[in-house]
């Protein structure tokens, strides 16, 4: 059974990055060791309890390192929520609310059929801002989402709040 706890301690902190003030969770040693990042990708593929998944929703750009992992090992498929002007066919846009100004979302308006379940992942819930515009996003299209995933939530900046009634799950949390 894989250990969050094994997970948690190669965790690093980088202070001051990407600017001063703010303490960053380096997962970059997660996913540089196999056994680690098997281990994190068990992990939120068991966060799905064995419901039928559709597609893997992975948000831009450290999300589709988990997802399509996660995607693979479901047989589902991968779907990119981008930021704004990366993806080339028709897109739905969502706009939210950074620390400072604000930032785009899209999606391909084909990426997800109506009635489709859906697995989101991310590798980090901060104040929510990201996923909650991925999640408004998939209603547009119709889609059926059964999860939202994150290996790490930082739970003192309340994001969860930004996510609905969704069930959320985060294999770690810091608080
Ligand atoms: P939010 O919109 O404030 O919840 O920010 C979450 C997004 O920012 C995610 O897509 C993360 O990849 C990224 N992010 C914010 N803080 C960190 C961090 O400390 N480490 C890694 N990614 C972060």
């Amino acid at each position: 059974m894989p250990s969050a706890d094994t997970l948690r301690a190669a965790i690093r902190d980088v202070v001051d990055f990407p600017k001063p003030g703010i303490v960053f969770k380096d997962i970059t040693p997660v996913l540089s060791d196999g056994a680690l990042f098997r281990d994190a990708i068990t992990l939120i593929c068991d966060s799905a309890g064995g419901q039928k998944i559709d597609k893997v929703v992975g948000i831009d750009a450290r999300g589709f390192i988990f997802a399509a992992a996660v995607a693979d090992r479901l047989g589902a498929g991968f779907v990119p929520v981008r930021k704004k002007g990366k993806l080339p066919w028709k897109t739905r846009q969502k706009a939210y609310s950074l620390e400072y100004g604000e930032s785009v979302v899209e999606l391909h308006e084909d990426a997800v059929a109506p009635g489709e379940s859906v697995l989101l992942v991310d590798d980090l819930l901060a104040t929510g801002g990201t996923a909650g515009a991925a999640l408004e996003l998939l209603d547009q299209l119709g889609a059926k989402v059964v999860g939202v995933t994150f290996l790490i939530e930082l739970a003192f900046l309340g994001g969860r709040k930004m996510l609905g009634d969704h069930k959320v799950v985060s294999i770690l949390i810091f608080n």
